[in-house]
């Protein structure tokens, strides 16, 4: 028997159909129009291709987007003081300087990624909004994760009591994911490169997540049959073949639910990035001393 397949694209148009909802809802109880910045620092060709598509879906479902291109010459102060104006820009609700940065102020990541607003951190990268997930507390939460958590439960997956693995530790995949799972009472265990027996801590899993960017890397035979494996691995093995980190061609015979690559949880990351600044709106609502 083959596994469900849970399809990024589906539950993607079903979490922006809510933020659009959630957008009308606002303004006519508000007047106010969701606000996102996205700045981009020099010329990389894929993060330009992301960037579009967040305008593009910005500009679907009623959200004013901004798109700030500094050139890759930028100084770690000029990309400072571009945050520092966004955080006091009554308009912009949500900020995201789009990774990576240039090489020359890649070493500064921390520091120019701390700067933003917290309230409109929409990445959840901020140590504030890490610390509030970790201690349960309302919190912009990273996108992709956070799209992996709503899609196990827009899927009726048990989460209460199961034995979720996550394979990578990432601050931006691994951890979040992992203390997501964790508030909805997974019991949870988190493998990386140092870890000891991969294959059998996986086969006890009810829940992988695959977070690690090695293709085919989760393999049949790790996984125990009926498992959800949740594939958040994009690897480019040719100029146009992306896989993810689970062999999913066999691991499709022996998973209960599993997600493609393409065509998973790629999708869900914009359709999660819309949601956050929706999310980033109401909070700023509730807490007018941060506009
Ligand atoms: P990182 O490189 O930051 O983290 C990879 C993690 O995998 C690390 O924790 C590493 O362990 C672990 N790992 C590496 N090798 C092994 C191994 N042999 N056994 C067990 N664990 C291992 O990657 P990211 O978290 O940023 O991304 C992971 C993947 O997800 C990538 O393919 C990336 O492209 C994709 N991605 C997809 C997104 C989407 O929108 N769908 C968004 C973000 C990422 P250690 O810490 O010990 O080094």
């Amino acid at each position: 028997m083959t596994a469900t397949i849970l399809s990024g694209k589906v539950f993607a148009t079903q979490f922006k159909e809510e933020a659009k909802k959630e957008i009308l809802n606002i303004k006519q109880e508000y007047g106010v129009t969701p606000g996102l910045a996205v700045i981009i620092v020099g010329e990389n060709p894929a993060s330009k291709v992301y960037v579009r598509n967040k305008h593009k879906a910005c500009e679907e479902i009623g959200i004013y987007s901004e798109v700030i291109e500094m050139p890759e010459t930028t100084t770690k102060e000029e990309l400072i003081r571009k945050i520092d104006e966004l955080n006091f820009r009554k308009e912009i609700h949500g900020i995201l300087v789009q990774l990576p940065l240039p090489k020359a102020i890649a070493q500064h990541e921390e520091e120019i990624l701390n700067e933003i607003n917290p309230f409109k951190d929409v990445d959840g990268f901020h140590p504030i909004n890490v610390g509030k997930l970790v201690t349960g507390q309302e919190a912009l939460i990273p996108c992709t994760p956070h799209g992996c958590l709503k899609m196990l439960e827009a899927s009726n997956i048990n989460i209460d009591g199961a034995h979720a693995v996550v394979i990578g530790r990432s601050n931006i995949v691994g951890k979040p994911m992992a203390h997501l799972l964790l508030s909805k009472n997974a019991t949870v265990t988190i493998c990386h490169s140092h870890t000891k027996n991969l294959k059998e801590i996986c086969k006890s899993a009810d829940i992988i997540v695959a977070a690690i960017g090695k293709p085919k890397f989760i393999t049949a035979d790790m996984i125990k049959p009926g498992a959800t494996v949740i594939d958040v691995g994009i690897n480019r093995i040719a100029p146009k073949k992306l896989v993810g980190d689970v062999d999913f061609e066999n691991a499709v015979n022996v998973a209960g639910a599993i997600t493609p690559v393409p065509g998973g949880v790629g999708l869900l990351t914009i359709a999660m990035l819309m949601q956050n600044t929706v999310t980033a709106l109401k909070m700023q609502l509730a807490n007018q001393y941060a506009l």
